[in-house]
């Protein structure tokens, strides 16, 4: 389930404060940590109320205070999860938010549903959160903690359009249906990571298809960087293959964007062999991937 707190608050809290998270995601990028005070001038409110708005959204665990609450707040993410999934929630894009399907080094995943019921997959980027974590307290996390959430966003961001660049094209990625800071709403794609398939009835096929989608992809402008049998979501019904996890793509012109695919082929490669005992021969890959490839 999706973090209580964070749907507790979206259930009960009111404008206002979220008014009050509004004007620390803002102001974070000015102060280490944003002073009552600033708060209570950009929302028109007095200190007290503040005070007591910013007492909630502490007790809801949407903000903290790692230097103490005189020198003021910052949001965590679940912070900004609550006005991500309030923009969203009043855009009309989703309706409701349901159990983790996946999660990374930089991310969770979960189901979602949208205004039209179709289920969807919503990527929650959390870059950074693991030293949040590790250093709850530490000052220096709270210097960086705007960096790490700016970071989030841009992943969402450049993965986004990594999305709009291939799935017109017809390359097996998930459609790409909405973007809000750090979460990146798509296509649910219910198949399984191959990384966890033991075996399949045709090797040879399976790995021509993800390779057709790399090449692809090299030809509409984008290489993946970070492609692995975990990245490939696998469909045993259909036999269907779908790339995943792109927002570390480069473009083609990039220096090493050869380097890059030659290795995003090498770890599909790599797990063809040890796990499906499958090894293309030379010709079939030139076929594949083109003499400039391989
Ligand atoms: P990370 O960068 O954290 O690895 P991913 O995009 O790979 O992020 O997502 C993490 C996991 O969540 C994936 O390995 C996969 O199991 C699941 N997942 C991600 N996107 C989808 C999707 N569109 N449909 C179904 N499952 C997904
Ligand atoms: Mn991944």
């Amino acid at each position: 389930m999706f973090n209580p707190s964070v749907v507790k608050a979206l259930r009960s809290l009111d404008d206002w404060h979220f008014e009050v998270l509004r004007v620390l995601e803002e102001k974070m990028r000015h102060y280490e940590t944003v002073p009552t005070d600033v708060v209570a001038r950009e929302t028109e409110a007095s200190k007290d109320l503040t005070l007591k708005r910013l007492s909630t959204l502490h007790r809801y665990g949407l903000v903290w205070a790692p230097r103490g609450r005189e020198r003021g707040f910052v949001l965590n993410y679940n912070g900004l999860d609550a006005i991500a999934l309030r923009s969203v929630v009043n855009r009309g894009i989703l309706v409701s938010i349901g159990g983790r399907i996946g999660a990374g080094k930089e991310s969770e995943v979960y189901e979602a549903v949208t205004a039209e019921e179709e289920r969807v997959a919503v990527k929650f980027y959390r870059m950074g959160s693991r030293s949040f974590k590790k250093y709850k307290r530490h000052r220096d996390i709270a210097l960086h903690s705007h960096l790490y959430m700016e970071a989030s966003r841009l992943a969402a961001k450049r993965e986004l359009e990594a999305l709009q660049i291939l799935y017109p094209r017809g390359i097996k990625v998930p459609r790409p249906i909405y973007r809000n800071r750090h979460l990146l709403v798509t296509e649910l794609i219910r198949g399984i990571e191959l990384a966890k398939v033991k075996a399949v009835d045709d090797p040879a096929l399976l790995l021509e298809k993800v390779l057709r989608n790399l090449v692809e992809a090299f030809r509409a402008g984008v290489v993946n960087c970070d492609l692995s049998a975990y990245n490939v979501i696998y469909l045993p019904e259909s036999g269907d293959v779908f790339l995943i996890d792109w927002p570390q793509w480069v473009s083609p012109d990039h220096a090493t964007a050869k380097f890059y695919l030659r290795r995003d082929i090498d770890n599909v490669l790599e797990f063809f062999e040890r796990r499906l005992h499958h090894r293309p021969n030379k010709d079939i890959m030139r076929e594949i991937l083109g003499e400039n490839v391989y």
